[in-house]
C-alpha cells in the first residue's frame, strides 16, 4: 500500500453516519476538494430538505410541470381547489359552459366536471335548454358541411360540445 498514498485511493470517516469509507465515496468538488460527508448521506439530506421545502404546511405544492397549487391525494396528485376557485364554481357552475369555467379557473374541463360532481353542482334547466338549442344549431350546421342533413333532432344529449345521445323524456 505505500506507493498507493495519494488522496483517491485513502479512506475516510463520514462525520454524519460515521462509516470509514473510500475516498470515491465523497462527491468531488468544484475546488478540487472532497465533500465532507459522503455520497448516501449528502443524497438523505438533499431528499429531505426537498420535501421540507417543497411542501407547504397544508400538504399543497407548488407543481413545476403543471405551473400550478397542487394536493396529494393518496398516491396522486390532485389539483388544489383554493376558496375561491369553489366559489367561482358554487357561483356559475349552473349557468355557465364547463369550457369556460375551466378557462376561467385554468384546469381542464374534464377537472370542471369532476369537482362538480363532487360538489354536487348542477347545470341550471333552463341554461341547458337555452345550450342545446344553441348547440342544436351548430351541430346541424357541422353535420350539413359534413353531408349527414338531419343528423341532430331536438332533444339530443351533449357533454361538452360534443352529442353523446338522446334525452330520455318523460
Ligand atoms: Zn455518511
Amino acid at each position: 500500500m505505500s506507493e498507493n498514498n495519494n488522496k483517491q485511493k485513502r479512506k475516510r470517516v463520514c462525520p454524519h453516519c460515521g462509516r470509514k469509507l473510500w475516498m470515491r465515496e465523497f462527491y468531488p468538488l468544484k475546488n478540487g476538494g472532497r465533500s465532507s460527508w459522503c455520497h448516501e448521506c449528502v443524497l438523505a439530506y438533499k431528499r429531505e430538505q426537498y420535501r421540507k421545502h417543497r411542501k407547504v404546511a397544508d400538504g399543497t405544492f407548488m407543481h413545476r410541470t403543471l405551473g400550478r397549487l397542487v394536493e396529494h391525494k393518496g398516491y396522486s396528485t390532485r389539483i388544489f381547489w383554493n376558496g375561491n376557485m369553489l366559489s367561482i364554481m358554487r357561483r356559475h357552475y349552473h349557468n355557465t359552459l364547463n369550457r369556460e369555467l375551466a378557462e376561467m379557473l385554468g384546469v381542464s374541463e374534464r377537472s370542471v366536471t369532476r369537482k362538480a360532481r363532487e360538489m354536487g353542482l348542477e347545470k341550471d334547466k333552463g341554461f341547458v335548454a337555452s345550450l342545446s338549442r344553441e348547440h342544436l344549431l351548430l351541430a346541424n350546421a357541422r353535420s350539413k358541411e359534413l353531408g349527414y342533413p338531419g343528423g341532430f333532432t331536438k332533444g339530443m344529449k351533449f357533454r361538452g360540445n360534443q352529442y353523446t345521445g338522446r334525452i330520455r323524456v318523460e
